[in-house]
């Protein structure tokens, strides 16, 4: 069986930074340390000068999503600039149409990402109709490999459920080792605001971000949590967009009680001044939660490295601005939510983030690696490089500069998120399980080579303990049905 040796790198993963060479064999890692001449090797590859970091994790992404009678952009385009950009894995939602199985709903997105996708993924399901037969239903589907579902609490009318499916859902979830994954709005008091709003003629984007103030999201990640707790249940918060709401968090860890989550590019680095630009641009923006005061930004770097939240997810839901997002043009609320960010979120944080001094190179690859791998189940196959681990590798070259432009970016987008900005590092090779996919900088894979991963129950949030700091020495692949 022909090998790959990895030469040179410095080998980088959520707890150890080190010079080192890889061997690579079936998708796997087989060795690591420092080689003699491997005369077998078929492939080498010089890292001289380059990071060698685990394929990043993105827990956090919707391809082909079904949203206000148009779809978000495609696996075909979007997992090629993932893979471009340094993501190997992607954890996609699966939406329960209203009345399908489980099983049709995962089937639909399987049959939808396979022979389409350049990268790996495992999926969420997020319920919309938990009916007795789906909750019977949910052990089977994490028997299948899905082992996290995601819950709305906005969207009112659509995809929102109410407080007692909620507890419902928490309740089953421990039985069976899966993660609950909320979206912490209150969607009842966002209804009525766009009513108020629209009614008084506020229709431009900016009138999204006052349809949704911090303090309802606030207020739903306290409600979510304290059902989390009367259910006795671990709960993933995803997407926090400010302060406030990752207080309510980080008060709950305190106390001991199993609370885990993640914020987004977007919150970090944009701004609710983004809505106001002039002739509906604001559109562009509009995703929820929506983006805050640029004051939050530097709480949410505060919630990171305390260890409040746990990982860093894309969010990427992308809409073009000429065709879809115009579907809001007399009505903000009927602009499709979402952005585009799964490119370039690894320079960004890089340069935002580690270079910019506010967290280290370990905390960066275990924000975007190894803890969504954690707590997605899919620990320690992905999200580090040992041996064992599939080989998915980012050969990063930290001295490229780049700006950051949908001219010249691969998503499908007419435009960037972050348009104009200056990064620094980029992805000069990735490896999805040992094949190069990314050569030079360029996509050279296929778009049969994704898979789908399963993912195992009982993930991280069943065996941290919130009031550590980090679970960086966390990790032994628990098998089905383990105890707590
Ligand atoms: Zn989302």
């Amino acid at each position: 069986m022909s090998k790959k040796w990895i030469k040179n790198g410095i080998v980088v993963t959520s707890t150890d930074t080190y010079q080192a060479d890889l061997l690579i064999e079936e998708g796997k890692i087989i060795s690591i340390g420092k080689m003699p001449d491997i005369s077998d090797a078929e492939v080498v590859i010089d890292a001289s000068g380059l990071y060698v970091f685990p394929g990043a994790v993105d827990e956090h992404t919707h391809m082909s999503m079904p949203f206000n009678g148009t779809e978000s952009l495609p696996w075909e385009t979007e997992t090629v600039a993932a893979a471009v950009g340094g993501t190997t894995t992607i954890v996609d939602f699966a939406l329960q149409a209203k009345g399908s199985s489980l099983a049709d709903t995962i089937r639909k997105w399987q049959t939808r990402a396979a022979e389409n996708t350049a990268i790996d993924y495992n999926l969420h399901v997020a319920i919309t109709d938990l009916t007795n037969e789906i909750m019977e239903e949910i052990p089977t589907a994490v028997k299948s490999g899905v082992s996290t579902f995601k819950l709305f609490m906005a969207y009112k009318g659509e995809l929102m459920v109410d407080d007692s499916t909620m507890f419902r859902m928490l309740q089953k979830a421990k039985e069976v080792g899966a993660l609950v994954m909320v979206h912490a709005e209150n969607g009842d008091v966002i209804s009525l605001l766009q009513q108020q709003l629209l009614a008084e003629g506020k229709t431009e984007p900016y009138y999204h971000a006052v349809s949704r103030p911090i303090d309802i999201e606030t207020e739903a990640t306290h409600r979510a949590i304290k059902l989390a707790k009367a259910a006795g249940s671990p709960i993933f918060i995803v997407h926090v967009s400010g302060g406030e709401p990752a207080q309510e968090i980080r008060r709950a860890r305190a106390s001991g009680q199993p609370v885990f989550a993640e914020t987004c590019p977007q919150y970090l680095f944009l701004d609710e001044t983004y809505l106001a630009l002039p002739g509906f641009e604001g559109a562009k923006y509009v995703c929820s939660p929506p983006l805050r005061e640029r004051s939050q930004q530097e709480q949410l770097w505060n919630a990171i490295t305390d260890g409040t939240l746990q990982t860093i997810g894309t969010d990427h839901c992308s809409f073009d601005f000429k065709n879809q997002k115009n579907l809001g043009r007399n009505d903000f609320s009927k602009i499709p939510n979402g952005g585009n960010g799964i490119e370039h979120w690894i320079p960004l944080l890089f340069t935002y983030g580690v270079k910019a001094g506010k967290i280290t190179l370990n905390q960066f690859i275990e924000l975007i690696s190894a803890n969504p791998a954690k707590f997605m189940g899919l620990y320690p196959r992905k999200g580090t490089i040992a041996i064992g681990s599939d080989a998915d590798l980012v050969l990063f070259d930290p001295k490229v500069e780049q700006t950051i432009t949908a001219a010249s970016h691969l998503q499908g987008s007419d435009y960037n998120f972050y348009e104009g900005r200056q990064v620094q590092g980029a992805a000069r090779h990735v490896l999805l399980r040992g094949e190069v996919i990314v050569k030079n900088g360029i996509y050279v894979g296929s778009l049969s080579q994704g898979q789908f991963i399963h993912a195992k129950p009982f993930g991280a949030a069943y065996r941290i303990n919130p009031l550590a700091r980090g679970i960086t020495n966390e990790g032994k692949p628990v098998e089905t049905g383990a105890a707590l």
